[in-house]
Parts: C-alpha cells; sequence; structure tokens
C-alpha cells in the first residue's frame, strides 16, 4: 500500500478500510472491559431497584442485560477467531447490533425501571444513567457513531421520564441531562478525532515500515544475490562495504576489500571514473584492468554514481562492477577470427586492406615510401594435386612461418588465397630509390628464405616464389590500386621465372635493373681499383693561399668513362659497398697526404675526406681509422671528416663518442652541408667539430638573395661564437669571395678558384698559388 507519498492518504479507499479496521478492532478489544462493568454495574443496579420496584422485573431486566452481555462476549470472540475472514462491514455489523443492543436494555430503565417515588431512587437512576454513559466515554468513541446510540439512548429516555414528571426540579434535571449529553458529545468528539488521528498515524507508521521492510528485503536480494560486484566508498576514498560478488571478481575476499584505499590502486585507470562521483555525475569505465591484491588481468566494467546525505551533501559512491573478461575474450577471439586465417593464422585480406588504406594514407601525409610486396608460391597447385593437401596446407603453414621470419616488427605479412602471400612495408624512405633497393632487398630475403627446401612428413619440396612489387604512394594510386598493380607486376615476375621480382612502376623497375648493373660493375671497381681522388682546393680568403682540399671521389668506368660520385654514391650506400669503397679513399688519401711535406705542401694542413652515414655507423669503423691514423699521426692532424647532419638522427651518444675516439688520433670533424638538415644549434654546442661547411645552396644567390645573405651572415656568426672554423662552399666569383671577405668568413671553396682536380694539377695549382702570391 503506497501510503507514504499519497498526499490525500485521507481520502484514499484502501486507508480509510484500514482506519475503519483499526476502530473495530480497538472497540472489540475494549469490550471485555465494557461487559465486567455492565455487568457489574447492572447487578448492583437490579438488586438496589428490586427493593423499590420489584424482584420480578428487575430480575428480568439483568437477565436481558446477562444475555446481550453473552451475546457480546460470544461476537469478541467470533471476531478474534475469524477476524480475517471476514470484512470491516460484516465486523461493524455485529458490533453495532450489540452496541444496539445494550443501548436499548439499558435505554429500557427510565421506561420500566424508573421509580415513581422516592427522590434517592430517582437520583440513583440518573447516577448510573450518567456514570454508564460517562462510562461508554472509554469503550465507544473509538467509533463516535457507537458512542452516539448509546448514550442517546440512555439519556433522552431519562430526560424524557423527568419532563413526563412535571415539576420544577424535574425541568431542570431533564436539562441539565441534555447539557450533560451535549458535553459528553464534544468531548465524545474530540477523544475520537485524537483516537482515529492515533489509529492513522499507526498505519502510516506500519505501512512505511513495511515498505521499508519490503525494499530493504528486496536491496539485500539485489546486493547479496545479483551477479554483479557492488562497493560503497566514502570521501576519502575508502571502500566501506561491497558484496561477495564483487570480491569474487577481484579474486580477494571482502574482508580484506573493506577498509581499501582507492587511491593507492595499482592500475589508475578507473580513477576518473571513481572520482567523477565527487563531481556529481556518473562515471564509465570499460577496459582493462589489473588487480592490487590478487594481481591478475581483468576486463572490466565499471559505472559509478555520487551517493548524498539528508542535505545533498555528496558523501562518497557507488559503484557498479562487471566482470566482462570472458565476454572480452570472446570477442577478441571472434575479431581475431574476422581477421586472421585459419590455417596459417596471418592476417587475412580484409585485415591487410585495413592496414594498407591506413599505411597508404600515412605515406601521404608523411611524404615517405612504403612497398607492397605480391608472392605467389611456384608449383603449389603440384604440390598439392600430388602430395595431397594435408601436405599443401603444412607447407602454406611452413611458408607463413618462414616469411614472418625476414619482415620487422612493423611489417605486416598476410595470406589473401590459396596460395597467395602479401607483405606489406608500411614505412621505407622518403626517398624512392632507397625504397625501391630496401624492398628489392626483402624481396631477396624471402626468394632466399623460401629457396631451401621443406621437409614435410619425409618429403622434401621445393618452391620458390615470383614477387610483383609496388611503391607507394604513387601518383593517386588509391590502396586496392597499390594491391592490384603488385599483383599485376607478379604476373610479370613469373614470366621472368621463379625467384624473380618485378616492380609494377617501370621508372622504378628500370632503377632496379640499374642499380643492379652497378651493383656489379661497383664491385668489380673495388677489385679492380677504378677509383680516383680529385682534390679541391680550400682558400684562406684573407692571404688567397690555397691552405686544404677537399678529396672527392671519381669513378672511371671502363665504359662509361668518368662518373660522378651522385651517380653511384647512393647504390654504393644501399648494398653496403660504400664501407669498402671509403676505405680505399682512406687509405689512398692517408698516402697522398704522407707524400706532401715539401714546401710549399707543408702549408696544406687540412683535407677534408667525405664520409658516409652508413660507413660511419659501421660498427669497426672506428676501430680501422683509428689504426691507421695512429700509424700517420702527423697527417691524421690534417684530416677532417666530413658528415652531414643527417647523422644527428640516430643515436646522439653513440655519434659522439665515436667521434671522440677518432678526435683522439689528432683528426678534426666538419658539418658538411651545414644548414640544409637538422639545423638544430643545441647539437653543435654539444658535438665536438671543429669546421662547419655552409652549404653551396646558400653562397649561391648570396649577392641576390637577402635571405640566403642573412642566412649566410648568420651561419658566419654561429661559427665564430662555437669558436668553429668557417668554409663556405660553391663560391663561383670574385664578388662571392668578396662579399664573405666582408663578414670575416675564413675559408672559401668553389668553382672560382678550382673545380675539383686530379693530383697532379692540383699540385700544379698549390704551386702556383703560393709563387704567385709571395712575389
Ligand atoms: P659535397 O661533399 O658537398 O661536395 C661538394 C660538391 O660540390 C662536389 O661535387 C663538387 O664538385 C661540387 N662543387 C665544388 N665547388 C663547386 C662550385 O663552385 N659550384 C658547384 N655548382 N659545385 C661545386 P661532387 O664531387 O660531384 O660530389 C658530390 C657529393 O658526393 C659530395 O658532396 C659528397 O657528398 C659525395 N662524395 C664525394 N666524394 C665522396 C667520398 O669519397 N665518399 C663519400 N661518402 N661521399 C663522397
Ligand atoms: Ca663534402
Ligand atoms: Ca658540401
Amino acid at each position: 500500500m503506497p501510503f507514504i507519498d499519497d498526499k490525500n492518504i485521507d481520502e484514499n479507499p484502501a486507508f480509510k478500510e484500514a482506519v475503519s479496521s483499526e476502530k473495530i478492532k480497538a472497540y472489540y478489544a475494549l469490550t471485555s472491559y465494557s461487559v465486567i462493568g455492565n455487568l457489574l454495574n447492572g447487578l448492583i443496579f437490579a438488586a438496589i431497584m428490586s427493593i423499590k420496584i420489584g424482584i420480578v422485573i428487575n430480575s428480568i431486566w439483568f437477565l436481558s442485560n446477562a444475555l446481550i452481555i453473552l451475546y457480546r462476549i460470544f461476537i469478541k470472540r467470533k471476531f478474534e477467531k475469524e477476524k480475517m475472514f471476514h470484512s470491516n462491514r460484516y465486523w461493524l455489523i455485529f458490533a453495532y447490533s450489540g452496541v444496539i443492543l445494550n443501548s436499548i436494555c439499558w435505554g429500557m430503565i427510565p421506561v420500566f425501571l424508573f421509580p415513581e417515588t422516592g427522590i434517592e431512587y430517582q437520583m440513583f437512576v440518573v447516577f448510573v444513567i450518567a456514570g454508564m454513559s460517562a462510562g461508554s466515554l472509554a469503550s465507544l468513541t473509538v467509533k463516535k457513531s457507537f458512542f452516539v446510540i448509546y448514550t442517546a439512548s440512555l439519556i433522552f429516555p431519562l430526560c424524557l421520564r423527568f419532563l413526563v414528571l412535571n415539576t420544577l426540579i424535574s425541568y431542570a434535571i431533564a436539562i441539565i441531562c441534555c447539557t450533560f449529553f451535549l458535553m459528553l458529545l464534544v468531548s465524545a468528539v474530540r477523544q475520537s478525532r485524537v483516537i482515529e488521528d492515533g489509529f492513522k498515524t499507526k498505519i502510516k507508521f506500519e505501512t512505511a515500515r513495511n515498505e521499508l521492510r519490503i525494499s530493504e528485503t528486496r536491496f539485500s536480494a539485489i546486493f547479496n544475490e545479483a551477479p554483479i560486484g557492488i562497493f560503497y566508498y566514502n570521501s576519502e576514498y575508502l571502500i566501506i562495504e561491497c558484496n561477495e560478488y564483487f570480491a569474487s571478481i577481484l579474486k580477494s575476499a571482502k574482508e580484506k576489500l573493506i577498509g581499501l584505499n582507492l587511491l593507492t590502486l595499482k592500475d589508475m585507470r578507473l580513477m576518473p571514473a571513481i572520482s567523477s562521483v565527487f563531481n556529481g555525475t556518473i562515471g564509465k569505465y570499460e577496459g582493462e584492468y589489473h588487480t592490487k591484491l590478487s594481481d591478475s588481468v581483468l576486463w572490466i566494467g565499471l559505472q559509478t554514481a555520487p551517493i548524498y546525505d539528508k542535505i545533498g551533501n555528496i558523501t562518497g559512491g557507488v559503484g557498479i562492477v562487471e566482470d566482462l573478461t570472458e565476454k572480452h575474450k570472446v570477442e577478441e577471439k571472434i575479431e581475431y577470427q574476422a581477421y586472421h586465417d585459419s590455417l596459417t593464422q596471418l592476417p587475412n585480406r580484409d585485415l591487410l586492406l585495413d592496414r594498407l588504406k591506413m599505411a597508404v594514407k600515412q605515406s601521404r601525409r608523411h611524404d615517405h615510401k612504403g612497398a607492397l610486396l605480391f608472392l605467389d608460391l611456384n608449383r603449389f597447385k603440384t604440390i598439392n594435386d600430388t602430395l595431397g593437401h594435408q601436405i599443401g596446407d603444412v607447407l602454406l603453414k611452413k611458408v607463413a612461418g618462414r616469411l614472418f621470419s625476414v619482415i620487422r616488427e612493423e611489417d605486416t605479412v598476410a595470406r589473401i588465397g590459396g596460395d597467395e602471400f602479401v607483405v606489406l612495408l608500411p614505412e621505407l624512405s622518403n626517398d624512392t630509390h632507397h625504397a625501391v633497393s630496401f624492398t628489392k632487398m626483402v624481396a631477396d630475403k624471402i626468394h632466399e628464405a623460401l629457396i631451401t627446401p621443406f621437409d614435410i612428413e619425409g618429403n622434401v619440396i621445393h618452391t620458390s616464389t615470383s614477387i610483383g612489387a609496388s611503391i607507394f604512394p604513387h601518383q593517386d594510386e588509391s590502396f586496392i590500386e597499390v594491391l592490384k598493380h603488385a599483383d599485376m607486376a607478379m604476373y610479370k615476375a613469373k614470366e621472368e621465372g621463379s625467384s624473380s621480382t618485378h616492380f609494377y612502376d617501370s621508372a622504378m623497375d628500370e632503377y632496379l635493373k640499374k642499380s643492379l648493373l652497378l651493383e656489379k660493375d661497383l664491385k668489380q671497381a673495388i677489385i679492380n681499383n677504378e677509383f680516383i681522388l680529385f682534390y679541391q682546393p680550400v682558400v684562406e680568403i684573407k692571404s688567397g693561399l690555397i691552405r686544404g682540399a677537399e678529396i672527392l671521389i671519381r669513378w672511371n668506368h671502363p665504359a662509361m668513362g668518368l662518373v660522378f660520385p651522385d651517380d653511384f654514391i647512393e647504390i654504393a650506400e644501399d648494398t653496403g659497398l660504400i664501407v669498402q669503397i671509403g676505405n680505399l679513399v682512406l687509405e689512398k688519401a692517408v698516402e697522398t697526404i704522407n707524400s706532401w711535406t715539401e714546401h710549399p705542401f707543408d702549408k696544406i694542413d687540412h683535407i677534408g675526406i667525405n664520409l658516409s652515414v652508413k660507413q660511419f655507423r659501421q660498427t669497426m669503423f672506428v676501430k680501422q681509422v683509428r689504426d691507421l691514423l695512429d700509424k700517420n699521426p702527423k697527417t691524421a692532424g690534417k684530416i677532417i671528416f666530413e658528415l652531414t647532419e643527417s647523422i644527428l638522427i640516430d643515436d646522439f651518444q653513440k655519434t659522439l663518442l665515436k667521434i671522440n675516439e677518432i678526435r683522439e688520433s689528432g683528426a678534426m670533424f666538419a658539418i658538411d652541408d651545414f644548414g640544409t638538415g637538422y639545423s638544430s644549434l643545441s647539437y653543435l654546442k654539444k658535438l665536438p667539430i671543429d669546421v662547419l661547411k655552409i652549404d653551396r645552396s646558400f653562397i649561391k644567390d648570396v649577392l641576390i638573395d637577402e635571405d640566403d645573405a642573412a642566412i649566410a651572415r648568420t651561419m658566419i656568426d654561429i661559427a665564430d661564437h662555437f669558436n668553429l672554423k668557417i668554409i663556405a662552399e660553391g663560391v663561383e666569383t670574385a664578388e662571392h669571395v668578396q662579399f664573405l671577405d666582408k663578414l670575416d668568413c675564413q675559408f672559401y671553396q668553389g668553382y672560382f678558384c678550382s673545380k675539383p682536380v686530379q693530383l697532379e694539377e692540383f699540385t700544379e695549382l698549390v704551386l702556383k698559388n703560393y709563387n704567385a702570391l709571395i712575389q
């Protein structure tokens, strides 16, 4: 009965019924006292009046009264036994019947038992009637109508009786009786209201208590039995209560959890959800969770809500926790199955396309190149047909394993069809040629990995693959086209024979073929010692004297003639041949410088030697250089190794160590092409370098472009600030030299003095320069 919240509760029929039931109950409860009083008073009255009026009539009256009392006792007992089985109305009728009979019985007194004479007897009647009426205040006011029926039945016949007596005193008594009735009525009305209010309050209270009990029962059923973890925490983040399920989710005990400070959790990913309640908002978290007490990893769902006190202050929060670990595992498994090939466990076509799409997008955004290799196993159909599908399946698994072993972590190998595999190399280089070379290298590794025969259940199986490669992004090719083009290239590769690789883009294919040829030739060139060193003078601006040179390599190709470094250094770097070439240069340079003992060559005190980053990174590099220079300490002091800023991308500490180690031999270091790379000043401060070489792109327009002039000026200032020598490259005119002189630039190098020339010519140049300036 939802009375509590009902504003018009007094009108509520169920409530009215409940109040009525209370009244009936009270009436029957009071019946015992009432009948005792009735019986006792009736007995005394009848005994006294029998003296005056006669024993017969009084006995009849007394017996009638006694019978009525018995009847009332009977219905009271009936009520006590059967009250549940009958309506309020039913019991009310019985109650009325008892009251009415009782009223009639006592109302008969003024009619039949009233003495005509004897004022003391008459007063006795008045006293008894008044007493009984007043007494009924206690037992009958639970229901006003009972009281009215009873007292009216007693008092009004008495009044009439006195009126009939027709004396002044009898009139007065009649009037006093009426007044008495009215006074009783007023107190009865008030008393009945108080009683009724009491009943109402009692009912409301009991109803509220029942409802509370019900909701408590419901709540504790949820709290204890629901398959959900519930915990309460206070404003100090302490867990103040939790259910068993919560403890079981966390694989811990309730006693250990109560009192736990949430701020000391191992996994703080839940904290935003937990603390959001203190801002009055609901918090949510779904994800992985590392438990503190049991040290296990779960996947949970948490929802928190604030808890308020009576005046609306937040006192803490309630958290509802769901263990989603199993569900998550199933979802993960389903997702895994949706994106992986069930035989090899490699990513399937869908996942590959997803990653390819991403890779193509990224490569466009960051302006770098990636590659896609499309592989088709040769002879797979024959193997399947002759040795059976089971062997075919094992072969595919083993192929997957070998492919996996040759790729980097960030690459993807996918199986997209029967014997078709795809390798995605998402991030290779900013430079297309580098990307092509790297892709070729991976393709070669794949060919190599698959060429070793497979041993499956005693069968020695030979297979190979044809690889189609596509470098992306290429023009406005979509990611689907990248895959299509790699597929097309694969068919071309198949035509070229087993274990071959074909690039979709013909220019790349050309480049690759050319570089393959060059690579072959370069190897030969190293054997045949086809490299020549050229020398480009470095001039001291103030004196005009040649004080140094940069050594620049040329390749005297048997068929192509003189090949410049720009046409072979890149391939030499990609193939790793640069290391050997670099060593040749260094050895030859040292040999030449060793011979420069005579005047005016003793004036030449710095010889630049270019170092490729790859060469510098070789683990053996420092040792080889040290071995060579330590044997020629005089020469070592004249060498300046030229490194580009790209060396700084790598491990700075390592670079620093290597430079320092080489510098111990007396050699110096220069930053070549300064200004074109990572123009960060902070490394200049930290790197132990001696020389800055301003890139020729800044010098070219230094006289016409104010920006270039400003840059050149700044570079010179920087070098001055860090106490570094500075060499301006690409100086082609006398105006260039003048300009640099004004800026206090110390050295220059460029066509204005001389192009790089062979040793003999260089020797002549030095002599000529010296002689011209001495005179
Ligand atoms: P680099 O170190 O910047 O060398 C300077 C380049 O600028 C040389 O080209 C040189 O001929 C050219 N040059 C010099 N003065 C002028 C000028 O006034 N105007 C113009 N337009 N150009 C001038 P080169 O010899 O073709 O060398 C190209 C690059 O090849 C070099 O650039 C260097 O990075 C690399 N290189 C050369 N020799 C070697 C070597 O022995 N080892 C390594 N690892 N790289 C080398
Ligand atoms: Ca250089
Ligand atoms: Ca340079």
